[in-house]
């Protein structure tokens, strides 16, 4: 079995492109040439230069040391969290505005929860001088305030989304609207890897870099590439694409998603898709999301913005229904827990998404050989309100 994408754009039962007629065009557009773009050896130059010199790449393959004594295995820290703009965001924009320039298209629209992917895609268009126009839910608009500093100092303009719980959802819906009104000169760049084909599959082979990096830094730490586990936080499961990636179709690595079960995955307030998730089409993908017995989304919740989404991208539908990964949930508490804790034993403020992934070792052990490597997909700055609130700091 293969774990990634067909020819047609389907992860097993999941993915395709369900869209609006108006929208057709745009992303037949996209489809049609977005590999053959990603092949050529001047796209492949500008991407990688700018990956290296730009973002900072390599991100370091950490040994956690002390976090390795304390939960008694091998503990690797992917630090996406040293990147340029603070998380693995900027590695799939960078890839989206090349494209887009390729293509043509002088405007940009995104959608953003924690606003990293509104920061990063505003950051793009600085460094290309393109107009950007990022859609963010009121909710978050608040919780993630100095994002919305940092988009606005870019140059970008910030669209509040007022409909529904006013978070990722809405601001997606918002912007889906903007592009079926100017498809001719506008790119959409998705955030994660999520919406109609061929986005899920263009925004994770941008962040396959962080697998393929995996594998040569473990070689020198371990001198073997194969890590025994990969836990990896999911939203709409971009960075967790990016560090499987690699490793899809190898199955002596084993796959830990992690979804955020907010105030416990039974409270209403959660955003654990794969547990309370059915097959249903969101944002353009055949995939598994959060409903009500006649079909309408629920809305989501978590004390994390980025992962506050009522779906999983389709690759991660696929990975859960075929069990090639294991999916957990974890709630605001334990995530906040687990955050605090890597501060205090590695000097490292994670974003609280990341922070979910690190919860995994209160629930579940590991041998003391295993090599295990956790996505550390942001750092903690956008979240530092949250943390001096429920800490009282
Ligand atoms: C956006 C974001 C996420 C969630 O998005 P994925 O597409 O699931 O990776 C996780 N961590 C951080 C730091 C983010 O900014």
């Amino acid at each position: 079995m293969s774990y990634n994408i067909n020819e047609r754009g389907y992860y097993g039962d999941f993915g395709g492109a369900y869209i609006p007629e108006m929208l057709y065009p745009n992303v037949e557009e996209l489809r049609q040439n977005y590999l053959k773009i990603m092949a050529e050896s001047e796209f492949q130059k500008e991407f990688n230069q700018l990956l290296k010199d730009y973002v900072g790449r390599p991100s370091p393959l950490y040994f956690a040391k002390r976090l390795s004594e304390k939960y008694k295995t091998k503990i690797y820290l992917k630090r996406e969290d040293l990147n340029h703009t603070g998380a693995h965001k900027i590695n799939n924009t960078i890839g989206q505005i090349l494209m887009a320039k390729r293509l043509g298209k002088h405007r940009i629209i995104a959608e953003t929860g924690a606003g990293q992917h509104g920061v990063a895609t505003a950051t793009v268009c600085a460094l290309m001088g393109l107009e950007c126009i990022v859609y963010m839910g009121e909710i978050d608009i608040t919780r993630q305030a100095p994002n919305v500093a940092r988009m606005k100092m870019l140059g970008a303009t910030v669209i509040p989304a007022k409909s529904g719980s006013r978070t990722l959802k809405d601001a997606t819906n918002e912007a889906i609207r903007d592009w079926i009104n100017n498809p001719v000169d506008t790119h959409y760049i998705i955030g994660s890897v999520v919406g109609p084909h061929p986005y899920p599959d263009m925004v994770a082979r941008f962040q396959a870099v962080v697998s393929e990096e995996i594998q040569w830094q473990l070689h020198e730490h371990e001198g073997k590439s194969e890590p025994d586990y990969v836990i990896a936080c999911v939203g709409g499961g971009s960075n967790a694409a990016g560090a499987y990636y690699h490793f899809l179709d190898n199955t002596n690595v084993k796959l830990l998603a992690v979804e955020a079960a907010g105030k416990g995955i039974h409270s209403g307030e959660s955003a654990a898709t794969s547990v309370l998730g059915k097959e249903g089409i969101i944002h353009g993908s055949k995939t598994l999301l959060m409903q009500t017995n006649d079909g309408q989304i629920t809305e989501p919740y978590s004390i994390s913005a980025g992962l506050d989404y009522p779906g999983v991208g389709p690759m991660h539908a696929h990975l859960y229904k075929t069990g090639r990964a294991k999916f957990l949930s974890v709630t605001d508490e334990e995530a906040m827990s687990a955050g605090l804790d890597l501060c205090k034993l590695e000097g490292i403020i994670p974003a609280i998404e990341s922070s979910h992934a690190l919860a995994v070792f209160e629930k579940t052990s590991f041998n003391p050989t295993d090599i295990v490597v956790v996505s550390l997909s942001g750092r903690g700055d956008k979240d530092l309100e949250t943390y001096i609130k429920h800490f009282k700091l």
